[in-house]
């Protein structure tokens, strides 16, 4: 954490960012799919249409019942197997990364569909596997349940994989799910080593990245983030305030936050980070569901639906970055590494 007089920042994860090192196919793993049938699905014919606040908090409630969800753990591959579950059932298509690093297997998991340039959506499944700042000094090495920090960003995406009209985008849509985001300063890791990875092994580079974390908290206040694309931050905030969600999406910057957009802004990418860093139970064991609320999860979700399904020609932002791809002759300036699809 480091505040500069003045200002309110604060420094959610403080990399020295390892080298990401390109795989051996030694390291692939390939994915096993577990049973994951023991919870309970979100489907039924009664389904609303639109982005439903209920039941992206059931896939929290879901990925809560597999437990505290760090990386290389049971859970973690549980809830991975989950997510690829719930694409599939909307029936998108998946793609997984699967990797090592110290030691430890991790796996980021890609639902793809449509067509045209792409726009990728990310959150982080992993939790983090210490409670280091629980008022309770005895509690400090548990993990955190991680219902807002990890479950809630999975869960407004799962619920976007089953309500957006793809076709409407025009746009070929990724949405991301990062594996080992939160274990930073934890038996020498950084944070972001999934989204770095996948980052990395780009082939085609993305009109945007939008990360969501820690979006579910009841008292929801998002700002802007410092590190943030600022035209794209405040064309997505002006589609909030549109839906009538200004009390919440402020449209000023308060926090500077390494989440898992850093990556992709490094390689010139135009990224953001809606994240809503008030929340007390921030890497404490009471990061519990009962501090989220659907409503928040659902002003999250309906605004980056409106701004997905709005045609493009219509926003600055995509329009001004539409520009400057299609008078770029060279496309392909993110470094071409292995993709190592195991799907
Ligand atoms: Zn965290």
């Amino acid at each position: 954490m480091h505040p500069l007089p003045g200002q309110f920042i604060l420094v959610l994860t403080l990399g020295i960012f390892l080298c990401a090192c390109r795989l051996t196919s030694d390291e692939i793993l390939s994915s096993n799919i577990t049973d994951v049938e023991s919870i309970s699905p979100v489907t039924s014919p009664e389904l609303p249409a639109e982005f439903s606040g209920t039941i992206a908090y059931q896939h929290i409630l879901n990925q809560a019942a597999f437990g505290p969800r760090p990386t290389g753990s049971t859970a973690g591959r549980q809830t991975g197997d989950y997510i690829i579950k719930a694409l599939e059932r909307e029936r998108w298509h998946v793609e997984t990364q699967s990797f090592i690093f110290k030691g430890v297997a991790g796996r980021n998991i890609m639902g793809k569909a449509g067509s045209g340039p792409v726009i990728i959506l990310g959150a982080h499944y992993d939790t983090r596997p210490i409670a280091e700042r629980d008022p309770a000094p005895e509690k400090r090495q548990e993990p955190i349940p991680g219902a807002n920090d990890g479950g809630s960003g999975v869960a407004v995406l799962l619920e976007i994989a089953r309500v957006l009209d793809v076709e409407a985008t025009r746009r070929e849509i990724w949405l991301a799910f990062f594996d080992a985001e939160d274990k930073g300063f934890i038996d020498g890791w950084p944070f972001l080593v999934g989204s770095r990875k996948l980052a990395e092994a780009l082939t085609r580079k993305p009109e945007a990245v939008i990360v969501v974390d820690m979006v579910g908290d009841a008292d929801q206040t998002i700002y802007f983030e410092y590190n943030s694309n600022r035209a794209l931050s405040k064309e997505i905030w002006a589609i909030a305030a549109e839906l009538g969600y200004a009390d919440t999406f402020i449209p000023e910057p308060k926090y500077f936050i390494f989440d898992d957009h850093i990556p992709f802004l490094e390689q010139g990418i135009s990224a953001i980070d809606i994240i809503d860093f008030d929340y007390p139970y921030w890497h404490t064991t009471a990061d519990t569901a009962d501090k989220i609320s659907p409503d928040s999860l659902k002003r999250v979700g309906r605004t980056l639906v409106t701004w997905l399904e709005r045609p493009k020609e219509d926003q600055p932002f995509t329009r001004s970055v539409l520009d400057t791809l299609q008078q770029s002759t060279d496309l392909h300036n993110v470094p071409k590494l292995d993709y190592n699809l195991d799907r």
